[in-house]
């Protein structure tokens, strides 16, 4: 697991999440933002050669 880190669209916080590169090169999943509690679809992209994480975040 890798962690990484996006930002809220809603409010600007940061939260943190645990990426697992072995789960594909393109990952989506809801998470609850720790500030301000709206659901926010987090779409997580892994380049397969440098495993560098790249995360677009937007509410629903
Ligand atoms: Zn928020």
């Amino acid at each position: 697991m890798r962690n990484a880190a996006f930002e809220c669209p809603g409010c600007t916080a940061k939260n943190r999440i645990s990426v697992d590169p072995e789960e594909g090169e393109y990952q989506q999943t809801v998470v609850t933002c720790s500030n301000c509690g709206r659901d926010v679809v987090v779409e997580i992209s892994i380049d397969p050669e440098t495993l560098k994480i790249s995360i677009f975040a937007e509410t629903e």
